[in-house]
């Protein structure tokens, strides 16, 4: 029919309101390159522990292939809660579990978000809280936290209004590895109070910590109760592509998160679920510690051309370029040498940085490494 519209009319505001993922993009290249470097990825280089992934075969063969309760299975939500109530020290409410800590996050925005309800984030940020809340007609409201990338109370209280709903902390952070410490997390708590205002905790990256008392996050959760935290298994236990995640946090929340499960996601993978039980007794600690000699692979590594941060935890370090580079021609560069870094702007409303992602083998690291400081 010649009255038939291009099928991009068919498009909505909303899809075409946000781009590709940068990060995507860096991954399309890599395809066409042959063995990168590939700095690029979230994700560890471990492949998940044989004792889960046996779990997740016998429980298939077990016939646990059909949908479980929108909320998860009972024995996993029961033992996350306990442990999570142990860690935090109080009572830490519903546990729902999720496709991922990507699909908690979508529920949380959902559950929360009214058109023009603003949220407010440290920037650089990860990708896709900018996205989300753009999805659910939110205000994505970054906070530069440039050059240390530390919460300051005054700069974040300055980007609050009275439409903001809810403070995102993503401790420890991608793309920076700063971990908050007590102190910001109490500063961003009172802050909260102040304004009335949620707390939305991605403490994806939760066991990767590399300070000396390692293995204890100041969460936020500890000191209010008006916190949701998002967890999972995709980076503690390699396992980003089985789409296992939690959110626990007051019942009037979650419950509505739940809701909208049940119309979105319906449940989290079945099998996955009762292997991700056998996850928590799986010691993953080792693993940990490779990753903290891989930091200080990285941080040493790097010339002093490079400004930057010590990571303290996550798997990522955020270096600016060096002076008379601009980041997209930086990466450009190392692109073109078989190095895939991501430019800043992908996590930031600023383009002077780019992120390594150091979960590669310290082989690679080491070689990759040496390119940058060539460039
Ligand atoms: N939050 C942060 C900060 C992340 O880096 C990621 C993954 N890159 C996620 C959430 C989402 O992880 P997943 O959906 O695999 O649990």
């Amino acid at each position: 029919m010649d009255s038939m519209r291009d099928l991009t009319a068919f498009i909505s505001t909303r899809a075409n309101a946000v781009d590709a993922s940068g990060i995507r993009k860096v991954f399309d290249l890599a395809a066409k390159l042959k063995d990168p470097i590939n700095f690029s990825i979230g994700l560890p280089d471990f492949d998940v522990p044989e004792p889960i992934k046996q779990a997740a075969i016998a429980s298939i063969n077990a016939g646990q292939n059909r949908y479980t309760q929108t909320q998860g299975i009972a024995p996993l939500r029961e033992r996350l809660r306990r442990e999570l109530s142990g860690e935090i020290g109080r009572d830490v409410g519903e546990v729902l579990i999720t496709s991922g800590v990507s699909g908690g996050l979508m529920l949380a925005m959902m559950a929360i978000i009214n058109p023009g309800d603003e949220v407010v984030y440290l920037d650089p940020y990860f990708v896709m809280y900018k996205h989300l809340l753009t999805l659910t007609g939110g205000v994505p409201v970054p906070v530069d936290s440039y050059p240390d990338f530390r919460f300051r109370a005054d700069r974040v209280e300055a980007a609050v209004t009275p439409r903001t709903k809810a403070i995102i902390l993503n401790s420890p952070s991608n793309p920076t590895g700063v971990v908050m410490t007590p102190a910001e997390v109490s500063a961003a708590v009172e802050l909260a109070k102040k304004h009335d205002l949620l707390i939305v905790s991605d403490e994806i990256y939760e066991p990767f910590l590399y300070a000396g008392d390692a293995g204890k996050l100041p969460s936020p959760a500890k000191i209010y109760d008006r916190t949701i935290i998002l967890r999972g298994f995709s980076k503690s236990h390699a396992m980003t592509g089985w789409r296992l995640g939690y959110a626990a946090g007051p019942a009037e929340i979650i419950s509505q998160m739940t809701k909208l499960q049940q119309y979105t996601f319906v449940c989290a993978p079945s099998p996955l679920q009762y292997a991700a039980l056998v996850a928590l007794d799986v010691p993953m600690q080792a693993a940990v510690d490779k990753y903290r000699i891989k930091r200080d692979i990285v941080f040493n590594g790097l010339g002093d051309r490079f400004e930057k941060v010590k990571p303290q935890g996550a798997f990522y370090i955020f270096p600016k370029v060096p002076r008379g580079w601009t980041a997209a021609d930086f990466c450009t560069a190392a692109i073109e040498k078989n190095v895939l870094i991501i430019p800043g702007n992908v996590f930031s409303e600023r383009d002077t940085h780019f992120r390594i992602s150091y979960a590669t083998t310290d082989e690679k690291l080491a070689a990759g490494i040496e390119i940058l400081n060539s460039i």
